[in-house]
């Protein structure tokens, strides 16, 4: 879910990392107020995981998800942490089937309503029923408040 455009939209990286990655991933230029990124879902997300994991970007290798922090912490036993990852990836694995088709999660997601109190008109109930549990999960299981993007276009942070 970090790789994969659910949890965020962009990945930042530092010059040398662009220049390191350039070959493996579509570096979007630096502006006025995003730095160097690239986007999600990353291109280097293969079947068995990160294809570029030894010379990954540092945010991503320094990214952990609350939930492992709570695992390394002891305060979640392994297969609790492996229950509540498939809670979630069985979530958003059924709004995949009814976003809009575009480029990652993250962006289709972000092409419907926010999330409020209220169905919008123009969204299934069950779709913005599930729309909810998701972002309930991923804030208690998976981000701060800290790791979370403001916008879409802003570079929100990966992991790895
Ligand atoms: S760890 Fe970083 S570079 Fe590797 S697949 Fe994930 S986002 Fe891409």
């Amino acid at each position: 879910m970090c790789c994969d455009g659910t949890l965020f939209a962009y990945v930042p990286v530092t010059d040398e990392e662009a220049r390191r990655l350039r070959h493996r991933l579509t570096i979007l230029p630096a502006t006025a107020k995003v730095e160097l990124r690239f986007e999600q879902r990353c291109a280097a997300l293969g079947p068995r995981g990160c294809d570029v994991y030894d010379e990954r970007p540092q945010t991503c290798s320094r990214f952990k998800c609350k939930l492992l922090r709570r695992l390394e912490a002891g305060e979640v036993v392994f297969q609790d942490a492996l229950d509540r990852v498939a809670q979630i990836v069985a979530v958003v694995d059924r709004l995949d089937q009814s976003l809009p088709a575009g480029k990652s999660f993250y962006f289709r997601k972000a092409l419907l309503p926010e999330v409020g109190e209220r169905v919008p008109k123009d969204v299934a109930p069950e779709v913005w029923l599930d729309l909810k549990v998701l972002d309930i999960l991923m804030r208690r299981e998976l981000r701060e408040p800290a790791d979370e993007p403001a916008e879409v276009g802003n570079s929100g942070r990966p992991a790895g």
